[in-house]
């Protein structure tokens, strides 16, 4: 007997499958889901998809996603240059801006590996109090001695959001008030 398949279905649901999160049974209901019950919805999707992918990219500034050279908080007169909140995801901007506690400014590492010195320095440039907004790790700590070692002969005090942010736990997981709290309550370092 041959194996009954039909490919565009299959990758289909390869492709959903392929997202942070969808297991099999789950990539199966959202193809189905497209191409038999609501195409409209799916070509929406595929417009949205390919309209983001396009226009997306990296704020030259801070990394944060932006569709100009200039991620708009960046390019905002009305934010506190003096503050620079440091995350660990582009991602974790949104759930902080959720909080509305903060008008400072932002940078992205993800990685020390990854970070470019020359452009963490022209970051900071300005900058008189640095936050760190990681989750609480063994590993996001060492981030922030290595970040405050590089940056030690600056004018800038080191805080971090206040403890109360449970350990190992991604800050798009924290709840707002949590979060707003532990913003409002950093500590220095
Ligand atoms: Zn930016």
């Amino acid at each position: 007997m041959r194996k009954y398949k039909i490919e565009a279905f299959e990758n289909l649901v390869d492709a959903f499958g392929s997202l942070p999160g969808v297991g099999k049974k789950t990539a199966v209901r959202l193809a189905y889901h497209v191409v038999m019950e609501d195409g409209f919805g799916g070509m929406k999707l595929a417009h949205a998809i390919e309209t983001g992918v396009n226009s997306i990219q990296k704020c030259s500034k801070c990394h944060n996603m932006s569709e100009d050279e200039l991620c708009s908080i960046c390019s905002d007169p009305y934010r506190d240059t003096t503050k620079l909140c440091i995350v660990q995801s582009a991602k974790d901007i949104l759930t902080i801006e959720e909080s509305r506690q903060f008008n400072g400014i932002y940078y992205v590492i993800s990685e020390i590996q990854d970070m470019d010195e020359a452009h963490l320095f022209y970051a900071v440039g300005g900058v008189d109090e640095v936050i760190f907004a990681f989750p609480p790790s063994i590993a996001t700590d060492t981030m922030i001695l290595y970040i405050e070692d590089k940056l030690k002969g600056l004018d800038i005090n080191f805080t971090k959001i206040a403890q109360g942010v449970p350990t190992g736990v991604e800050l798009e997981n924290i709840d707002i008030l949590s979060l707003s709290r532990a913003l409002e309550a950093r500590v220095k370092i």
